[in-house]
């Protein structure tokens, strides 16, 4: 996972570029870094760790930049190469499924990794920007990239002369932005709520798009198959502010809340999404059923989200940790609790348990997406098939073994009228194993 954002300007653009990409920050929090043009070199600086801490305002005011890119990744961006066209640094929202295969096939044809000796250390950002270097432009590369890679892709790339952008086949979004003659590239529209830049449209997938001070040049727009939008985007990974492809990511969430409140009617004291990514599914459940919306966890400010660590064992602790209930609330009521998702069921039992222990009644769940059936392959949700315990046990086993007095999953009739795209256009392979 990772957020992009870039920026090209008249003026110097470091803390657009630095806002752009904090706002970001709900994507990954592992690496953060920033690629800066000064209209003479290209410099990089990427850190371990969030990207408010590693640039503060003091090293911020030291920078200057005319066209910069900004990524906060699970691995270390932006990387740095040297094309044919000279040099480049690339910020990647994306995974290699054939990762391994590729990365032998350049070992083979004995492309060198400098700098990366440990070949097990080659991350998909450093195999797809030698990749892309190893032909004579951008679009050449981008070309290559879809030629042979299997999964998905967002990407910036800052040259000398600009910044270079392109969307694979959709399921990572990238939308276009400008403010007063600067425009700004980034992978979701809330960034772009506080810094400023209005939203011009989203990246069709196959586009390959060139940003220098002259404007924006569509340079090629690649005819790819089997175009799909990132369901779990709308569901749970993206911003609520966010617009993607046309649709408002809170709308849909709320819309996903008020179809559980028809399919799954129940009589209860209060509705609780659980904070904060089932906080909007919560509020549309309860507009709907007309049962007062209260929350009955409070979400400890400090604590990453859950999906971010890479073990699943530290994911549910962290779930676990980051929620604090609250009793006063809790006590002798019939509660609705609504989130995104389920995928070991280890923090719905465990949060049934916390609620049931402080005195509620009854806990009923309510889960915004269909039983999870498969590891997402690009990256977005858990990285293992066997996981999921919808593989396992069915809905009544699910609902038994956690706890709950009732549980019902959103179908996908009801994403595709939440999100407003028909099913041919949206991604469902971790809910259907065949498709
Ligand atoms: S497999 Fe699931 S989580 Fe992954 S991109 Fe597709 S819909 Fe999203």
């Amino acid at each position: 996972m990772a957020g992009i954002f870039g920026v090209i300007s008249q003026e110097n653009c470091v803390e657009d570029v630095f806002y752009g990409t904090f706002y970001l920050q709900h994507r990954a929090q592992d690496y953060c870094g920033i690629g800066l043009n000064d209209g003479k070199t290209l410099e990089n600086v990427t850190h371990k760790g969030l990207i408010k801490q590693q640039f503060p305002k003091k090293i911020r005011n030291s920078l200057l930049a005319y066209s910069a890119i900004g990524v906060v990744s699970s691995d270390r961006q932006p990387v740095s190469g040297l094309s044919k066209a000279g040099g480049i640094l690339i910020g990647f929202d994306g995974n290699l499924i054939n990762h391994k295969q590729l990365k032998e096939k350049l070992l083979r044809k004995g492309r060198s990794f400098d700098g990366y000796y440990d070949v097990e250390k080659i991350t998909d950002t450093i195999l797809i920007s030698k990749i892309i270097s190893s032909e004579s432009n951008f679009e050449k590369g981008i070309e290559k990239l879809v030629e042979t890679m299997k999964g998905d892709f967002s990407i910036i790339a800052l040259t000398r002369d600009g910044i270079y952008a392109s969307r694979g086949w959709g399921r990572k979004p990238l939308i276009l932005g400008e403010k007063d003659g600067s425009y700004a590239i980034s992978s979701e529209s809330n960034s772009f709520v506080n810094t400023g830049f209005k939203i011009i449209r989203d990246f069709d997938p196959g586009e390959i798009v060139f940003l220098s001070k002259e404007g924006v040049d569509v340079v090629k727009k690649l005819k790819l198959d089997n175009i799909k939008y990132g369901t779990f985007e709308w569901v749970y990974t993206a911003h609520p502010a966010s617009v993607i492809d046309g649709k408002s990511v809170i709308l849909a969430r709320k819309n996903l809340g008020r179809a559980l409140a028809r399919r799954y009617p129940i009589e209860a004291d209060i509705v609780s999404g659980i904070p904060n990514s089932g906080r909007w599914h919560g509020i549309g459940y309860s507009e709907e059923s007309g049962i007062p919306y209260q929350e009955v966890f409070v979400r400890f400010d400090y604590s990453d989200r859950s999906f971010t660590p890479q073990e699943e064992e530290s994911r549910t602790e962290e779930g676990d940790r980051k929620l604090i209930v609250l009793e006063e609330i809790v006590k002798r009521k019939k509660i609705i609790i609504v989130d995104d998702s389920i995928v070991r069921g280890t923090q719905t039992k465990n949060q049934t348990k916390k609620l049931k222990d402080k005195g509620a009644e009854e806990v009923h769940a309510r889960i915004a997406c269909p039983p999870l059936m498969a590891a997402c392959k690009y990256g977005k949700t858990t990285r293992k098939d066997d996981e999921c315990i919808a593989r396992k046990m069915g809905i009544e086993e699910i609902r038994k073994t956690r706890g709950l007095d009732s549980l019902g999953y959103a179908t996908v009739e009801d994403l595709e009228e939440a999100i407003g795209f028909p099913r041919d256009k949206l991604c469902l392979e971790c809910w259907d194993i065949k498709s």
